[in-house]
């Protein structure tokens, strides 16, 4: 059986994609439709054949561009027919379910929720209680299915490439035996950003090494922590690797500190500890950390929150007290409890 994924939403919805690309490799081949910004983090996978790059934004928008891009499905890219018994839309949307039909794709299977649900042929139950990547998992395995314990796990496979970037990223680090800790301040939704960073970053400089990561946007931020922490403490690795990059730096530290943002997805495929701070958004929605050794924090106390499934622009009551209120020294107690003995 032959095996398309379309998942074209957020770099962290496609880490969590993974287990459900592992299950159908167990049937056979598994090819993957992405954004351009995710293909390079499919890359080495395993399960995966072929990653098929949609540039929905881009050269294949509108509706002549997806037509045009569901014929170039059809073939691989050494002239054979592609032969995809069934579609997987781990992405919800009219266009993906769309692009499965155009395609010429018999079975379509996606959530029961997805807007594009008209245009499948199998709905699987959207259960709000469990992890996404359990919910993805199960468009494969089935509804009813249970996952044994640490059996949905994602994964990704740095290769030689990243290990020597980060090899020489770190080389210049002076090696004092403190342990590398990682922080991801960053978020594409602003109310997600904790404010603090820079105070937390001053409390723990004495006991870590700090890594920043991130983008390039976030290169700013990553200049406060450093001056607040003392720059000899802190290494700015924003902009400077690639996701899979990222993930390999994640593999080598003590743990991470993020949002909720695409890194705890990173760093859950590669098994780093991590403390991740919640604000408007909540773990229940199913997209919290899942390695082995990890903690979500979040103000437990206030009626508003949660307010948003992404996390609004800006707080819809001004005060955007769910990170406001969050204080550095609850933070740091929960590190302390995640990773010291
Ligand atoms: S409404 Fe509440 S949960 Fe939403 S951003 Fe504002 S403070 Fe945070």
């Amino acid at each position: 059986m032959n095996s398309l994924v379309i998942q074209t939403s957020f770099l962290g919805d496609v880490v969590l994609t993974t287990p459900l690309l592992a299950e159908l490799a167990l049937r056979g081949p598994v090819d993957v439709v992405v954004t351009p910004a995710a293909a390079p983090l499919l890359a080495n996978h395993p399960a995966v054949r072929d990653v098929i790059v949609f540039d929905k934004r881009g050269a294949d928008g509108g509706l002549p561009g997806l037509w045009r891009f569901a014929r170039r499905l059809r073939t691989r890219a050494d002239g054979t027919p592609r032969a995809t018994s069934a579609a997987y839309l781990a992405q919800g949307s009219l266009r993906s379910a769309a692009l499965a039909l155009f395609a010429g794709i018999r079975e379509r299977v996606g959530f029961n929720t997805s807007t594009g649900r008209l245009l499948y042929t199998r709905r699987s139950r959207y259960v709000r209680e469990i992890h996404h990547a359990e919910r993805l998992w199960r468009l494969a395995a089935g509804d009813d299915a249970v996952a044994a314990p640490g059996t949905v796990w994602p994964t990704l496979f740095p290769g030689d490439t990243e290990r020597a970037t980060v090899d020489a990223l770190l080389k210049e680090v002076p090696r004092d035996g403190a342990s590398y800790l990682a922080l991801a301040p960053g978020s594409i939704w602003g109310t997600k950003r904790w404010p603090y960073y820079p105070a937390l970053a001053a409390r723990l400089a004495p006991l870590y090494r700090l890594i920043i990561i991130g983008g390039p946007d976030d290169g700013p931020l990553a200049e406060q922590i450093a001056q607040a922490a003392g720059p000899e403490r802190v290494v700015n690795a924003t902009g400077k690797l690639s996701l899979l990059a990222s993930a390999e730096l994640l593999s080598r530290c003590a743990g991470l500190i993020t949002n909720d943002s695409a890194p705890q997805h990173l760093a859950s495929a590669m098994c780093t500890p991590t403390l991740t701070i919640f604000g408007p958004t909540v773990p229940q929605f199913g997209f919290g950390p899942l390695a082995p050794l990890h903690v979500t924090v979040g103000h437990d106390t206030l009626s508003c929150r949660p307010c948003d499934a992404h996390g609004p622009k800006t707080c819809p009551l001004g005060h955007w007290n769910c990170m406001r209120e969050l204080e550095v020294g609850r933070v740091s107690h929960e590190l302390d409890k995640l990773l010291l003995p």
